[in-house]
């Protein structure tokens, strides 16, 4: 059998968004799965949308997602190849071509004449039947009636996507061509100018459509952020990779977080959905929070501390390491994306932390002075500082005063931390360190 050849051809006229990311991850997939090739296109035939900022965020986004490449190719440096086709088609009648009438701006016929600029090169399409068999949707036919005379080559010199799409994917040895089923009305279009052209067919598969959660397409308002809009936003790429997957395929049963590896082994183009697939950031959120909650630490290390060093929290010259990577575990299991941690850890970089207005009044509106000085005693007492030296002197404390733990445990925890949620507050406790958390506490008695 031959080796699977699959591509993901990208326009550079906008960024990697949802949809393209799951594309390119679908063919991707089957590359692996196949132990086949995964190319990528450029589809820069449109030299005045396409820009090199948008080239520049499609693949780092497709690198960060793991997404590797085996081959590139740019159709601007394409064009002589479709163009010696194009006329191949005209040489054998199959083509025709066509000059704007100056003012009129019809389009008049122009036979047996050699290509001059500001002539277009049109496709005759003849009346037949096209039926292909869709890896996912089974059998498509279409009505040739429908389909009108195609350009192959605009009058301004550059290729027409149809006819570039073919050239190429024949010419690149294309196995399998997995794309969105917006595509799917090309697809008869593609398939007439392989037969024109005498190439045999790749095999098509077409994804289902993503709606947004309102309903409808994606747009810009509906979920279309860029890949790397999400990286800054601090989702990690596997997380975004399963999530991606299961738009569309689903490993079996409830399963859900699945790793790419494993899904690689199971994947079978066969079984993805045919129905359209819902695009759900709180599924996503929740997704990254698995991902966060088991990620080696040290490595989440690395992506936080540009962070902090962008609040002003650590010089990343200087800091304890150590320091900051018990905090990322300390907060790791209920972390929904990684800048979170920079908003809820503030209190242990900072003095100055912003103090919940609510949670003031809800817990530090009484007089608790009394309180607050015996618990700081006895924290001055403690040998050694440990967590379960607070723990034990905490607890010792709320049993000698006869009150319940809530009403000291909440007051503290706002007192220390600004806010009412939050780790254990004997490990908050124990990581802002003896100093710190008496000079908080201190600074509430003295009246705030
Ligand atoms: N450049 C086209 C797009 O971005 C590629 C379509 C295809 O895969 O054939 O939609």
């Amino acid at each position: 059998m031959d080796t699977v050849r699959v591509r993901f051809a990208p326009s550079p006229t906008g960024n990697l968004h949802i949809g393209g990311a799951r594309t390119a991850l679908f063919n991707w997939f089957y590359a692996k799965s196949k132990q086949g090739k995964f190319i990528l296109r450029i589809e820069d035939t449109d030299q005045a949308r396409s820009k090199k900022e948008y080239f520049d965020e499609i693949t780092f986004s497709l690198n960060w997602l793991g997404f590797h490449w085996d081959e590139l190719y740019y159709q601007s440096r394409r064009f002589d190849i479709y163009r010696d086709y194009a006329r191949k088609l005209l040489d054998e009648g199959r083509a025709y071509l066509s000059r704007k009438v100056p003012d009129a701006g019809l389009e008049q016929a122009v036979q047996d004449q050699p290509v001059e600029q500001g002539e277009a090169i049109v496709f005759k399409v003849l009346p037949q039947k096209v039926a292909f068999r869709d890896l996912i949707r089974g059998e498509i036919s279409f009505d040739t009636e429908v389909i009108k005379d195609q350009v192959l080559i605009k009058s301004d010199g550059t290729p027409a996507y149809n006819f570039a799409c073919v050239v190429d994917d024949a010419l690149m040895g294309i196995t399998h061509v997995i794309r969105g089923d917006d595509h799917i009305s090309n697809t008869p279009k593609q398939i007439l100018l392989y037969r024109a052209l005498g190439f045999s067919l790749p095999s098509f598969a077409h994804l289902p459509l993503i709606l947004s959660k309102e309903g409808g397409r994606l747009s810009k308002r509906k979920g279309a952020t860029a890949i790397s809009e999400y990286r800054e936003m601090g989702y990690l790429p596997e997380a975004l990779v399963n999530y991606l997957l299961l738009l569309g395929w689903s490993p079996g049963g409830d399963r859900e977080i699945i790793g790419t590896e494993e899904s690689i082994r199971l994947f079978d183009i066969a079984h993805v959905n045919k129905t359209a697939a819902v695009l759900d950031l709180d599924k996503l959120d929740w997704m990254n929070n698995q991902y966060l909650k088991t990620k080696d630490p040290s490595l989440l290390m690395e992506e936080v501390l540009p962070l902090l060093e962008k609040a002003g929290y650590i010089d990343t010259n200087n800091f304890d390491r150590n320091y900051v990577l018990s905090l990322i575990q300390l907060f790791q299991a209920r972390l929904t994306t990684l800048p979170d941690f920079v908003e809820r850890a503030d209190f242990f970089f900072r003095d100055d932390f912003p103090l919940d207005r609510e949670a003031r009044e809800k817990f530090l509106s009484k007089d608790l002075s009394a309180e607050f000085s015996l618990f700081i005693e006895r924290l001055k007492k403690l040998e050694p500082f440990d967590i379960a030296a607070v723990e034990s002197a905490f607890r010792d404390l709320v049993q000698e005063l006869a009150i319940q733990s809530k009403v000291l445990i909440h007051p503290v925890r706002v007192a220390l931390t600004g806010k009412t949620v939050g780790p254990g507050l004997f490990e908050v406790i124990y990581y802002l360190g003896r100093e710190r958390t008496i000079a908080r506490l201190e600074w509430w008695i003295k009246g705030g």
